[in-house]
C-alpha cells in the first residue's frame, strides 16, 4: 500500500515537473512575443517625502499583458527572463521607456520627479545595457538626477565584475543608488560603507509586521538609523495602512511608498496627482 502510494506520488511529481517545464517555455516564447509586439508597459508608484507628503519620484514597475488581457505580474516572468537571458531585452524596453517618460513629463512642466528603475543583477553586469542607458539620457538631454537604479543585495555577492566602477561611473552623470529589499536576503553590512548608495529601501516584510510584531517593530526602526548613521535615506516601501505611516513618520524615516499612499498607475494618472498634490500641499 505504503509502496503503490510512494510510486503514485513520484508519478504525480514527475507530471507536474513536467507541466512546470512546459509552462516556462511556453512563458518565454509568449515573453518573447510580448518584447517583439511591445506587450510590456510601465506603471509608476509615487513615493512620497515623508516631511512634506509631496510625491518626490515615481518607482517603474514592468507589466506584461497577454492578449486576452490577463495582466502577469513581473514576479512571475522576471525569473524566467533572468534564467533565458530575455531580461536584457526587457531591461533596455524599461530603460528606453522610462527615459521617454522622464521626456515627456518634462516637456508637460513637471520637472522634478525622478524616475527609479529596478535593474536586476544580470542587467547591471550588461556592457551594452549600461551604453543604451546612457544613450537614452543623451538623446533625450535628460539630467541624470532624475534616474535611480535600484540594486538588490544579491549583486554584491557577485565578485566577478566591479560593481561599484559602474556606480562610480554612472554617478557622474548624476544616477543615484537605492539598495532594494533591505533585510530580506543575507544582508551584510560591510559592503554599505564603501558603495556609493544615496538610499536604503527597507524590506516590505518588516513594515508588514510592525503592529503585530515587536522584532519587526524594532528590525525597521533599526533599519532606518543603520542608513540614517552611514549618510543614506531611507524608503519604507509596503506602507498598507496609517500604523505603518504613523511608525516610520516617528522614526523619521525619509519617504515612504506603498498601496496606503499610492498604487502602481498609467504615467497620465501620475501626472495629474501630481500636479494635485503639489498645488494641494503648496496651498
Ligand atoms: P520591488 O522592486 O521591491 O517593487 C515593489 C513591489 O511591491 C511592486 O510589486 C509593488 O507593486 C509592490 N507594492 C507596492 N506597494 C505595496 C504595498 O503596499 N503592499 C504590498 N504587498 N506590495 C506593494 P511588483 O510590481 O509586482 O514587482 C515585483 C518585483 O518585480 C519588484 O519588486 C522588482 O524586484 C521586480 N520588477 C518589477 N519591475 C521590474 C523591471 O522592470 N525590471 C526588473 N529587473 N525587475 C522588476
Ligand atoms: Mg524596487
Ligand atoms: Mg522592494
Ligand atoms: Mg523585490
Amino acid at each position: 500500500e505504503s509502496k503503490s502510494l510512494g510510486k503514485n506520488s513520484f508519478h504525480f511529481y514527475s507530471q507536474a515537473l513536467e507541466k512546470e517545464a512546459l509552462t516556462q517555455l511556453a512563458i518565454e516564447q509568449e515573453l518573447r512575443k510580448a518584447i517583439e509586439d511591445n506587450a510590456l508597459h510601465l506603471v509608476y508608484q509615487p513615493k512620497v517625502d515623508l516631511r512634506t507628503m509631496k510625491i518626490v519620484s515615481v518607482e517603474a514597475l514592468c507589466r506584461w499583458t497577454q492578449q486576452d488581457g490577463t495582466v502577469v505580474p513581473p514576479d512571475v516572468f522576471i525569473t524566467i527572463a533572468e534564467q533565458t537571458g530575455l531580461i536584457i531585452d526587457i531591461g533596455c524596453v524599461v530603460i528606453s521607456k522610462a527615459c521617454l517618460q522622464l521626456a515627456k513629463w518634462r516637456d508637460a512642466g513637471i520637472t522634478e520627479l525622478a524616475i527609479s528603475i529596478n535593474l536586476s543583477c544580470i542587467e547591471f553586469q550588461n556592457e551594452a545595457l549600461i551604453a543604451h542607458l546612457i544613450d537614452c539620457l543623451n538623446h533625450h538631454q535628460l539630467e541624470g538626477k532624475y534616474l535611480i537604479i535600484e540594486l538588490t543585495e544579491s549583486i554584491f555577492m557577485e565578485d566577478k565584475f566591479n560593481v561599484k566602477d559602474i556606480m562610480l561611473r554612472l554617478n557622474q552623470y548624476g544616477i543615484t543608488f537605492a539598495l532594494d529589499d533591505f533585510g530580506k536576503g543575507y544582508s551584510s553590512f560591510s559592503y554599505l560603507q564603501f558603495l556609493p548608495l544615496h538610499y536604503l529601501k527597507i524590506d516590505k516584510a518588516f513594515l508588514q509586521y510592525v503592529e503585530s510584531s515587536s522584532s519587526s517593530a524594532a528590525i525597521a526602526k533599526t533599519i532606518i538609523d543603520i542608513g540614517h548613521n552611514l549618510g543614506l535615506k531611507v524608503i519604507a516601501e509596503g506602507v498598507e495602512g496609517q500604523f505603518m505611516l504613523d511608525y516610520i513618520k516617528t522614526y523619521k524615516c525619509d519617504l515612504a511608498q506603498g498601496f496606503y499612499l499610492y498604487k502602481p498607475m498609467l504615467p497620465d494618472a501620475i501626472a495629474s496627482i501630481y500636479l494635485a498634490n503639489h498645488a494641494s500641499v503648496d496651498a
